[in-house]
């Protein structure tokens, strides 16, 4: 079915032109690409058009929400699952609709959630630019086995659920802790524990619960306390989840003995951008780059084929069905 609605697409790249073009030129939606985030300053751009598509570093609090709901904007349509960066509460007062898409591909982000291990295990990030200089020394590369490991996976949805399956793949033990378990989880070959079981007996920590109130800065100087001495932590949820100071603490002590990033509390002011000509103002990020056990990228291990051609499917489908007075099953 073709669709006359308006839509302008904030925080475009030329991967979104492709990939969200594509699908929408299908459906007949007229599109604007953005290169712009979506703050206070750049709402404007929304004028005369129907709805606003968004990412994950956004501004969607109240004020920008009041502002496009005055411009005449009806929904905001996200091209992420996680939607941590909307006021909820402010849209429904203003009656506008927010759809999401809430599953595009687990494995994407599983994949490199298990890259991230591997890497950093192995210190592949280390030799590949040892080995391009010519030294060949081995020293500083000691990794360790992963089949005789235990991983614990916090959050066991379907990302936490495909590490689950493949870290289980590797001969690892699998722990894991939700909320609310999954009847799944026995397939994938993880056993449940309560938090603090999974803390302390776990060589590798991965985390995959959305940020809420409850799993803000879960893991703290406390939490960190409780794990075993040079524990590999890995995050590819949201970086609020991790106090980062409290992390760099636990570097610095050797307590944690690697760390792997593709998310970062403060990340909105650094990801999908090129600052490489610019001085970082972050202190806290700029610290967690000097560590030799650090590896950070920077929110992409959504990024890939299919990943973007399924978020593009999902959003233009939540749109057409807006548009027809239908519901896409994808509102929050
Ligand atoms: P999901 O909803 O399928 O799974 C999340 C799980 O976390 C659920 O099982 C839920 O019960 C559990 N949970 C909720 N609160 C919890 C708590 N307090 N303690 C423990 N577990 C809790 O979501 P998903 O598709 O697996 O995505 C997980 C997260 O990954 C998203 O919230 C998003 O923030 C992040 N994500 C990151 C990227 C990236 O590119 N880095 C891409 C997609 C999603």
């Amino acid at each position: 079915m073709l669709c006359v609605m308006k839509v302008a697409v904030f925080s475009s790249k030329p991967y979104d032109e492709r990939f969200l073009g594509a699908a929408a030129a299908e459906a007949g939606l007229d599109v604007e690409f953005f290169e712009a985030h979506l703050d206070v300053r750049s709402v404007p751009l929304a004028r005369g058009h129907d709805a606003v598509c968004a990412f994950v570093n956004d501004d969607l609090s109240a004020p920008v929400l009041e502002q496009l709901d005055e411009l005449g904007v009806k929904i905001v349509a996200l091209r992420s699952a996680g939607f941590n960066h909307v006021d909820l509460e402010a849209a429904r007062r203003r009656g506008l609709t927010v759809v999401r898409v809430p599953a595009y591909s687990p494995t994407s982000v599983a994949e490199h959630t298990v890259a991230l291990i591997l890497a950093l295990n192995r210190k592949i990030y280390r030799a590949y630019n040892r080995v391009r200089e010519a030294n060949f020394a081995l020293e500083g590369l000691l990794g360790f086995d992963l089949a005789s490991r235990t991983v614990g996976v916090v959050g066991t949805g379907r990302i936490g659920l495909a590490v689950a399956t493949i870290m289980h793949g590797f001969g690892c033990t699998v722990l894991g802790y939700d909320r609310f378990p999954n009847p799944e989880a026995a397939a994938a070959g993880l056993d449940y524990v309560n938090v603090d079981e999974l803390m302390s007996r776990s060589d590798i920590i991965t985390l995959h619960a959305p940020l809420t109130a409850e799993t803000h800065h879960m893991v703290n100087a406390d939490t960190i306390d409780a794990m075993k001495d040079g524990v590999m932590l890995i995050n590819t949820s949201r970086g609020g989840l991790i106090d980062t100071a409290a992390v760099i603490a636990g570097l610095k002590s050797a307590k944690i003995g690697s760390l792997g990033l593709d998310v970062y509390e403060e990340e909105e002011d650094l990801f999908f951008d090129d600052l490489s000509n610019q001085v970082l103002q972050d202190d806290l990020f700029s610290r967690l780059l000097t560590f030799p056990n650090v590896l950070i990228t920077g929110h992409q291990a959504f990024f890939t084929e299919d990943a973007l051609e399924a978020i593009a499917a999902t959003t233009v489908n939540n749109l057409v069905a807006y548009a027809a007075g239908e519901t896409s099953g994808n509102e929050l």
